[in-house]
């Protein structure tokens, strides 16, 4: 899947500093070992000019082959000096050799031709954090997430919920299952599904997260300006094929039968290719089938795991106690 020309621009520039930055601190530490041992320096200019040397003697084609034995002997010897050298005044290898943060490339990002493995995962990365710019992933973990709010068996009722929820996020698997979220506005719906996209995150899965009026819009607005399909579009592509789509208070958006179909066929394709997906809603299940359809509800009613949110409004609870 490609990510578009500007998240492709953005990586490169990200590996290009990458590398950049792990030259100069290099750079730096051996100059610093230079002017503490000059002998050092030496030995670095020494083996500049047998390299040079080397090359004259393979151009040259005649006998080479002792004077190569010689030179490759005299390298190793100064090798040795120099290694010795460093030690002795207190650096290691790490230090004087840059320390790229990928070692299949030295983050040039290809090898030999062929695109590394880093710079996909850079672009993924990108891309994600694009979609999911305005996360409010902060304040939303599950060591903030308080009990106290909820009464007697709301309470009990919560906490099966809450030890579930972290459960998931700690065995979150490609394969976990999808999982429904119902409950009024104000019962940390959207806190336990932002705590588990924060963990989900933190594995390095690619999570997209958002309020379902964001999706409608995004999904609207590229069908307009480019006449795009939601089929071929890139919001689409991408709520398909990420590890886990969450998308928060489904029934607040905006109303089409555009949105709908779109919604459904995503929903439909993440549960065709076992991908999960968290949907939270105040809708019940007789609401989603009168909203959307009989068998968009019967999708969700047969294959995710529902779970009903119980009790007072947080926010409400929070207001008082202010007062
Ligand atoms: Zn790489």
């Amino acid at each position: 899947m490609g990510y578009g020309k500007q998240v492709y621009s953005k990586a490169l520039t990200e590996l290009e500093s990458r590398r950049r930055d792990a030259m100069q601190k290099a750079d730096a530490q051996v100059s610093y070992f230079f002017t503490l041992c000059p002998r050092a320096e030496e030995i670095r200019q020494k083996q500049a000019s047998n390299g040079a040397k080397v090359a004259k003697a393979v151009l040259s084609g005649q006998s080479a082959k002792a004077a190569l034995e010689k030179l490759k002997n005299e390298n190793l010897a100064l090798q040795a000096e120099f290694d010795k050298l460093a030690r002795e005044h207190g650096f290691t290898n790490h230090q004087l050799n840059p320390q790229y943060s990928c070692t299949k490339c030295d983050d040039k990002g290809f090898i030999d031709g062929k695109m590394c493995s880093c710079l996909k995962n850079l672009q993924k990365a990108i891309a994600y954090e694009r979609l999911n710019v305005n996360l409010p992933l902060e304040n939303c973990s599950f060591s903030a997430f308080s009990l106290q709010y909820y009464q007697g068996e709301s309470r009990q009722h919560m906490q099966r919920i809450f030890d579930y929820c972290t459960r998931y996020a700690a065995q979150f698997h490609e394969n976990a299952p999808s999982l429904f979220f119902k409950g009024r506005t104000g019962l940390g719906k959207t806190h336990l599904a932002l705590a588990i996209a924060n963990e989900v995150i933190a594995k390095g899965y690619g999570v997209i997260y958002s309020a379902v009026q964001n999706f409608a819009v995004s999904l609207e607005k590229e069908r307009f300006e480019r006449g795009n399909d939601w089929e071929t579009s890139d919001t689409n592509s991408q709520l398909l094929s990420c590890d886990l789509l969450i998308i928060d208070d489904l029934g607040t958006e905006f109303s089409s039968s555009y949105v709908n179909a779109a919604l459904y066929n995503l929903i439909n394709t993440r549960l065709i290719a076992r991908k999960p997906t968290i949907i939270s809603t105040n809708l019940s299940m007789k609401d989603l089938e009168d909203r959307y359809s009989e068998r968009f509800a019967s999708r969700i009613a047969g294959q995710y795991g529902r779970f009903e949110f119980v009790g007072n409004d947080i926010r409400l609870q929070k207001k008082e106690q202010r007062k």
